[in-house]
């Protein structure tokens, strides 16, 4: 029997979870599906095989008019914190590479800018940013300083009329084919972390690609270089003094959007496994017909409901502490790692095949476990709000 349940006749909005979504919104989400199944699932696999990123689908997503600020303003249309989260579910339901490309364009590059930077410079770089005319990345994690960013070594020298940058970031998305970078480095003088637009194409700037990657293949991942590097004065983003007043500001703003993109691959998962449980036969009948199936299944929907409404009730607090971000960006990528591995299982030997979905979700939900915090780091922001310890700190040193 066909199911029944939920808003939608969807077997994955089982308990009706999208009536949480305003109607509007909804839709729009929707409309975005259709366009993305359309120019992005035929042609997205070929580029995850060749770990290339697609360029030739950024005119299509301009067209979409996905980013935006808090506020309209600076020539930005408003995007709000749940439309953001629809738009990186469904870019992740087909693949979380583009789902993360958004993540660092809108959310840590421009939203660095538009949180950090003054009018001058939001005039100057936001609408370009939201349009996709201006590819950006965001420059923390460094070789040596990965959980432990706010320790990072790149400098920032005062000289006339600007800064000398100096040191080496990894990891940044974008880097490669990025017009501007926001960079995090140490102001020599004042010891203190703050926060630059570097021209990507300023002397003294190098980027090499990080090979050889098996999660999130299409997201070109650099390793850059900074040997004294000028800086004008006016590209220091004036609002972060320091690391809890710049970096941190960021990132907890998008740590509040990353469980969407482990729910958009829990939930294109849970897609691809229920139709293929239907079917697949062995034994003369659906495997989905068999017992240890239909519980594994209905595993990875306990998971996505349970994901989805911590996710979704982070984004309806009126103000969201970082310990509750900590909480939910850990938890739902580790509910993601176990449905993806089921998914996976389900599909058989189909399912480590790249077009099944299964096994590159699965890859890449690795990197959302990982990065802006690892599960470790998130789990001990938390344990300290509830413990009232912190237990980052290793009791000796070598
Ligand atoms: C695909 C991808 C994209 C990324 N994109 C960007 C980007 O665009 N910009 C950017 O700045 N960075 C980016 N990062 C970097 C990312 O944020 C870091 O990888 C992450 O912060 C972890 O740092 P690390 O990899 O150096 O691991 P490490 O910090 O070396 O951690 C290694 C292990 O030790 C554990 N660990 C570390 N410290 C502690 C502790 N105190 N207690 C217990 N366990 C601990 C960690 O949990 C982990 O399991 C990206 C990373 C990946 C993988």
């Amino acid at each position: 029997m066909a199911n029944q349940k939920g808003s939608s006749n969807d077997p994955l909005d089982f308990l009706a979870l999208t009536e949480l979504i305003p109607p509007a919104l909804n839709r729009r989400r929707l409309e975005i599906r259709s366009a993305l199944e359309t120019f992005v699932r035929p042609v997205i696999d070929n580029y995850v095989e060749k770990a290339e990123f697609p360029f030739e689908l950024v005119s299509k997503l301009q067209e979409l008019k996905l980013f935006g600020l808090d506020e309209e303003g600076f020539g930005c249309k408003r995007v709000c914190p749940l439309e953001k989260a629809m738009i990186l579910y469904e870019l992740a339901r087909i693949d979380a590479g583009l789902s993360t490309f958004y993540v660092v364009q809108g959310g840590l590059a421009l939203r660095s800018i538009e949180l950090l930077g003054n009018s001058q410079q939001k005039s100057k770089y936001l609408k370009d940013m939201a349009d996709l005319k201006l590819i950006s990345c965001f420059a923390l994690t460094e070789p040596n300083r990965g959980s432990d960013a706010s320790g990072l070594e790149t400098t920032a020298t005062p000289v006339k009329g600007g800064y000398l940058i100096t040191g080496e970031k990894r990891w940044i998305g974008n880097a490669n084919f990025s017009g501007v970078m926001v960079v995090y480095a140490r102001n020599t003088v004042s010891r203190d972390v703050e926060a630059f637009v570097v021209n990507s194409k300023a002397p003294g700037v190098s980027v090499s690609v990080i090979q050889r990657k098996l999660a999130l293949r299409i997201v070109q991942n650099g390793h850059i270089t900074f040997k004294a590097v000028f800086v004008p004065e006016e590209e220091k983003l004036e609002k972060a003094k320091n690391f809890a007043t710049g970096p941190n500001v960021v990132l907890n703003s998008s740590r509040i959007m990353v469980p969407w993109v482990a729910l958009g691959m829990m939930g294109g998962s849970f897609e691809v496994a229920c139709k293929y449980l239907k079917e697949r036969k062995q034994f003369g009948a659906p495997i989905g017909s068999y017992q240890l199936m239909q519980e594994k299944l209905v595993r990875i929907l306990g998971y996505f409901n349970a994901a989805f409404l911590q996710s979704w009730k982070l984004l309806t607090l009126p103000k969201c502490d970082a310990s509750q971000s900590a909480l939910v960006k850990s938890q739902v990528s580790a509910m993601g790692r176990e449905c993806t591995k089921l998914a996976r299982e389900l599909l058989g030997g189909n399912g480590i095949v790249i077009d099944s979905y299964a096994m590159k979700a699965m890859l890449d939900m690795e990197a959302i476990y990982t990065y802006e915090g690892t599960y470790d780091i998130n789990t001990l922001v938390t344990g300290r709000a509830l413990i009232g310890i912190p237990a980052f700190k290793a009791s000796f040193k070598l």
